[in-house]
């Protein structure tokens, strides 16, 4: 049991709410800052919360309606930041600490943004093509005036991808009647897209493990991969690791998890998923029961599909060296205290999954321009931050006494803390 004070005590019954999980690391991190009341009460709520509902004509006549939120969690170091989702399990509570955790994020990699969220509770896998576009455009419109390159800027998350990107910038564009390709990011390269943007997210992953294995004197060469996910953050970190010479043995997806020792090749498992539409039955590997395969013995364990899948009720059962979470909040504050017992090094979300908006802040900072990068310069700057951060969390972390989660949080909220200060509070 957690034996800190919390404004939320945290049980068994309330450990997977990620609002809780939110504010337990983040209230042990204003304590060990020793942050005043009035401070916390400021960085403890989002700034703004919009909910919305939406209409929607569906193909067969009917009309729905949906519900949306956009929550700005804060907008002291800049406009708010973050990415959509389209999920039936979409809760606001969900989405504030979402966006909280987007604030903190931009803070640990020092780009002048704040924190957003934004979710529309859909099941993407039963809407058509065209109503997938009418929701997000409806959607779009009645979030109008909260977004735009100076205010809020969304992005792709869970089920969301640069199409969607591309109908939210059309409609913002329509109704400004001109152009605005730096209201959204992760947009498609022929639409102001930011070269090197599809794989930031893995690639971030891949850096941050590199710098870990160097500490814990391991190499790529002699570590073995565990990958829950394989979508747009597992597939290409298990895509870019492998091809340096990481052995990637199990990738696991919400139907099934494939297995081989010596290395899975990902991308004929790629194809292989293509023309089946699942992971399981592929030729060069095993299948495994995916609720067993993420405690396999391994060297790095890359949790990049959802929230709360290390939980009190798993984490004894964990065997990794290196847990990089690549997904937002797949660990809920119960799980931190075992595995801080079983000394794994945990590369904590808002750090190991920043790359992703880091190369969204250099879209941002391209399209304002109108002058683009080549990707051997969004690579090579991305690699200069996330070294950067990883090396002043590890820093810190030492220095105080405290688990990299909780340096990445005092980090973070000591930078947002020290904007508010600066700013002071308007009346
Ligand atoms: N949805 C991603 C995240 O959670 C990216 C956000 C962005 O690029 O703004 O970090």
């Amino acid at each position: 049991m957690a034996t800190h004070t919390l404004s939320v005590p945290i049980s068994l019954e309330n450990e997977k709410n990620p609002w809780v999980a939110a504010a337990a690391r983040f209230d042990e991190a204003a304590m060990r800052l020793k942050l005043d009341d009035g401070m916390r009460k400021v960085l403890r709520s989002a700034a703004k919360e919009l909910t919305v509902h939406i209409p929607v004509l569906l193909d067969d006549g009917r009309i729905e309606v949906f519900t949306g939120y956009r929550v700005q969690h804060s907008l002291a170091r800049g406009p708010a930041k973050g990415g959509i989702r389209f999920a039936p399990d979409v809760t606001l509570d969900e989405v504030r600490a979402l966006a909280s955790w987007m604030t903190w994020k931009c803070a640990v990699v020092n780009i002048p943004f704040g924190g957003g969220k934004g979710g529309v509770i859909c099941d993407p896998n039963v809407l058509s093509d065209a109503e997938l576009e009418k929701l997000t455009r409806r959607y779009t419109a009645e979030i109008i005036d909260f977004i735009g390159p100076e205010r809020d800027v969304p992005a792709p998350d869970v089920n969301t991808n640069e199409k969607v990107m591309a109908w939210i910038m059309d409609t913002y564009s329509m109704h400004a009647r001109h152009t605005v390709t730096a209201v959204v990011t992760g947009k498609p390269m022929a639409l102001g897209g930011s070269r090197g943007r599809p794989e930031a997210t893995g690639r971030g992953c891949m850096i941050v493990i590199l710098k870990a294995l160097e500490l814990l004197g391991l190499k790529p060469q002699d570590s073995r991969v565990v990958i829950q996910g394989f979508g747009n953050v597992g597939g290409m970190a298990a895509k870019l690791m492998s091809a340096i010479g990481f052995k990637i043995v199990c990738m696991i997806e919400y139907d099934g998890a494939v297995y081989n020792p010596n290395g899975l090749d990902i991308a004929a498992l790629q194809k292989h998923r293509k023309q089946t539409g699942s992971i399981t039955g592929f030729a060069d590997g095993e299948d495994m029961d995916k609720d067993e395969a993420m405690f396999l013995e391994c060297e790095v364990l890359i949790p990049a599909a959802t929230e709360n899948v290390i939980h009190s009720g798993n984490a004894e059962r964990i065997r990794c060296k290196i847990l990089c979470e690549g997904a937002n909040g797949p660990t809920t504050p119960l799980a931190d205290e075992v595995l801080a017992d079983k000394k794994i090094f945990v590369i904590p979300d808002i750090l190991a999954n920043a790359g992703g908006v880091t190369v969204s802040y250099f879209e941002w900072v391209q399209d304002r321009q109108g002058f683009f990068w080549n990707e051997q310069l969004v690579n090579q700057r991305l690699e200069e931050i996330m070294t950067e951060s990883f090396d002043a969390v590890v820093e810190y972390a030492r220095a105080h006494h405290v688990n990299n989660r909780i340096a990445a949080y005092m980090l973070a909220l000591d930078r947002v803390a020290q904007a508010i200060k600066l700013r002071g509070i308007y009346a």
